[in-house]
């Protein structure tokens, strides 16, 4: 959708303009809020599963590496997830 203030090109899902603000009324900032608080828990969920791959798989040498490495990953990973899982629901419930 485009945005009613500056006319920048946003996507359907965003709460808000990325270029200058404008509420756009994807999600409303309810939703957005459990939207976001979803993203942390499975970024936490996320980081926790990646410190556990780690001691599972990583050589033992690397293993505060890969710690570092799996967790931000899982975070990265989780942050996703749990936008993709807190926009499909919002999505499902206003249609
Ligand atoms: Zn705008």
């Amino acid at each position: 959708m485009k945005c009613s203030k500056c006319s920048a090109l946003c996507a359907d899902a965003d709460a808000a303009c990325y270029a200058c603000g404008q509420p756009l009324g994807g999600l409303t900032s309810r939703a957005a809020q459990s939207t976001y608080r979803l993203a942390g828990v499975f970024a936490l969920l996320g980081s926790g599963a990646g410190v556990f791959l780690a001691e599972a798989y990583a050589k033992r040498e690397y293993i505060e590496g890969a710690r570092i490495l799996f967790a931000a990953v899982g975070i990265v990973v989780g942050v996703t997830l749990g936008f993709v899982v807190g926009w499909l629901t919002h999505r499902k419930g206003e249609a």
